[in-house]
């Protein structure tokens, strides 16, 4: 019989009792804190995180951020905070020594804010620090050196209301700490980031950040989401956004989302706050994805700066040591509250007059009734019985990963019946390039992509399932070779091929027999049509929405009115009194449908203003 004492060079346990197993001792206050510090500092991009936050903890107005060398040489964050009093400042210092937690009910911080007194130990025990600051109304401040962790030398010093800390010399006594550090320009990107997330967090603080005594950017504080980001992404990103605004069930949601045509190709830029902290979740990643879910291509992904406010007890920010990570309280309602202010800003986006039209335009920003969002209980009410998210089909952790992977958690997508809507009066000028609808609405010209248009509008009946699109029968069928597992593939699913408008019989063990098509599509076209959804039935691994959006999007393609064939007066009205009613803004790959130009931009063209 295997057991321990026979294992081959393993001693028996029994025997060796005590050589084996240590006597336990209480570590040594400097080892708990190295080995916090490995939690909490990880990097110097971990140390300026914690540094800034404690800033704005402070009340300040004014952060500055600086470093050297990639955070390793040097971190200097500098604020007019409410300052420390002498007392205080040293035990900062002290494991375990926070002032937010002065009675029970703060207790609830320690799990929503993360107040849990660690991070100025932790990092005091792998650097060399300098700590100035002086108490609001103070007459003079104080000066305190650490090295490791231990005080070298405390001074009364004039200084600025407000604190100042320096960190230098970055795990100069944990050299194995030393080694995952990357390169200055890795280290500094990443310190980079975490500053500007903590400065997107709050737009009522002005944050600088200098990288080698230069400023990589900086903040205005004047409270404004827009002007905020702006001064960190630039114009481009700006003018590519949709504001966003809801509030629903305790949960309050503000920001700015990409318009589909902004998308990029990685989640880089999506940002979400929760109570003023800047955090990652998948369920909210998620529940933003999916509101694009028929508007972005495969590989296009959304950006967002959101902002959410809801009550302390629904977060649980202590699932990660650097509280970047949090858990929910009620899961359904944080995602069911991005979903719909997602959707609702993507389906009615404001009018944009010109190109030069962006966001951070101010007056028109505030004159602008269209950036009013619809709420997400109005949503729920118009979308039933689409149901976004739903616990009981999948469990909460798991429905956490499937969401990350594929963002596809719901069975059945909503299905849009928008809300009557008033066509305003417009005429339909005619049509140029086989291609573009024009049209003369209000003071503008608008031009319409007859095939997006139509994309779409195929699109959505096709989705909907409650339209069948016409069908052609054809005299003599038509054969097609799809291969044994292509042939079988369509034939389980005869149901999909009739909402399409196709039906197919067996023919041999290969093909099938095509006896109707539907009407939009050429029929030398049916055997590639074919082919290609039976490809997408059999890849596995998606869900079957997914496959099924794929092939929705394919038909609409193949059936709209090609661009390049030009169109009678009456097709062209029928298309534009779908744009105009607001009904369709996006074809189903996430081009626009409608472009505009104002007469502002004529008369200036011609330089009458
Ligand atoms: P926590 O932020 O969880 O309280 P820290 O170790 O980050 O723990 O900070 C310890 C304490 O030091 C804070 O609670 C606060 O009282 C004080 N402190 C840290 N940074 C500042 C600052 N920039 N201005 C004023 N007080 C600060
Ligand atoms: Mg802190």
């Amino acid at each position: 019989m295997l057991t321990l004492s026979t294992l081959k060079g393993c001693r028996s346990f029994t025997d060796n009792k005590e050589k084996l197993l240590p006597k336990i001792n209480i570590l040594d206050q400097h080892v708990a804190d190295l080995i916090a510090a490995g939690e909490v500092v990880e990097r110097p991009a971990s140390v300026v995180k914690e540094l800034t936050e404690n800033s704005i903890d402070a009340g300040a107005g004014i952060v500055t951020v600086e470093i050297a060398g990639g955070g390793m040489a040097f971190i200097r964050v500098t604020d007019n905070g409410c300052g420390m009093a002498p007392e205080d400042a040293k035990n900062a210092f002290l494991r375990h020594a926070t002032s937010k937690l002065s009675n029970a009910k703060g207790l609830e911080a320690i799990s929503t804010l993360g107040f849990r007194g660690e991070a100025l130990a932790a990092i005091a025990a792998v650097s060399r620090i300098e700590l100035i600051s002086r108490e609001q109304g103070a007459r003079e401040g104080i000066r305190i050196t650490l090295d490791a962790g231990k005080v070298t030398s405390t001074s009364p010093t004039g200084c600025p209301e407000g604190t100042t800390i320096i960190v230098r010399d970055l795990f100069f006594n944990t050299p194995a700490r030393r080694k995952f550090v990357k390169s200055d320009r890795a280290e500094s990107a990443s310190a980079a980031s975490a500053v500007l997330r903590s400065a997107l967090s709050r737009p009522d603080v002005s944050v600088r950040f200098i990288k080698d005594n230069k400023t990589e950017y900086h903040t205005p504080g004047d409270s404004r989401i827009d002007s905020c980001v702006y001064s960190l992404f630039g114009r481009d990103f700006t003018s590519g956004l949709l504001r966003v605004e809801s509030d629903f069930e305790d949960i309050a949601v503000v920001g700015f989302i990409s318009a589909p045509e902004a998308a990029r190709g990685n989640r880089s830029y999506q940002f979400f706050f929760i109570n003023g902290r800047p955090i990652k979740s998948v369920i909210l990643q998620a529940a933003l994805e999916q509101a694009y879910r028929n508007i972005l291509p495969a590989g296009r992904f959304p950006s967002c700066v959101l902002y959410i406010t809801t009550k302390h007890s629904e977060v649980d920010v202590n699932v990660h040591p650097a509280k970047t990570e949090v858990r929910f309280a009620s899961e359904k309602q944080i995602f069911d509250s991005i979903y719909y202010t997602a959707l609702g800003a993507l389906e009615n986006p404001p009018v944009i007059e010109n190109k030069d039209s962006t966001v951070h335009d101010r007056k028109q920003y505030e004159q602008s009734g269209s950036f009013k969002t619809m709420q997400v209980d109005e949503y729920r009410r118009s979308y039933d019985p689409g149901r976004s998210y739903d616990p009981g089909r999948v469990k909460p952790a798991e429905s956490v990963r499937a969401a990350a992977v594929r963002p596809d958690v719901p069975e059945h997508i909503p299905v849009f019946s928008p809300p009557p809507v008033i066509v305003p009066s417009y005429r339909v000028v005619g049509e140029v390039m086989d291609m573009y609808i024009i049209i003369e609405y209000n003071d503008c010209i608008r031009f319409i992509d007859k095939h997006a248009a139509h994309e779409r509008i195929h699109f959505n009946a096709l989705k909907s399932g409650i339209y069948t699109p016409m069908s052609e029968s054809l005299i003599t069928p038509v054969i097609c070779r799809m291969g044994t597992e292509g042939a079988s593939a369509l034939l389980e699913n005869t149901q999909l091929l009739d909402r399409l408008g196709f039906s197919a019989e067996s023919f041999g063990d290969d093909s099938v027999a095509v006896r109707h098509i539907p009407a939009d599509i050429d029929i030398g076209d049916t055997e590639s049509v074919l082919s290609d959804i039976s490809e997408e039935l059999k890849t596995g691994g998606a869900a079957q929405q997914e496959r099924y959006d794929r092939i929705f999007r394919m038909i609409a393609c193949k059936a709209a009115i090609k661009a390049g064939r030009s169109s009678d007066i009456s097709e062209l009205e029928v298309l534009a009194g779908r744009v105009m009613s607001g009904e369709i803004s996006h074809c189903p790959h996430g081009r626009p449908v409608v472009f505009e130009i104002s007469k502002t931009v004529l008369d200036k063209g011609f330089k009458r203003i």
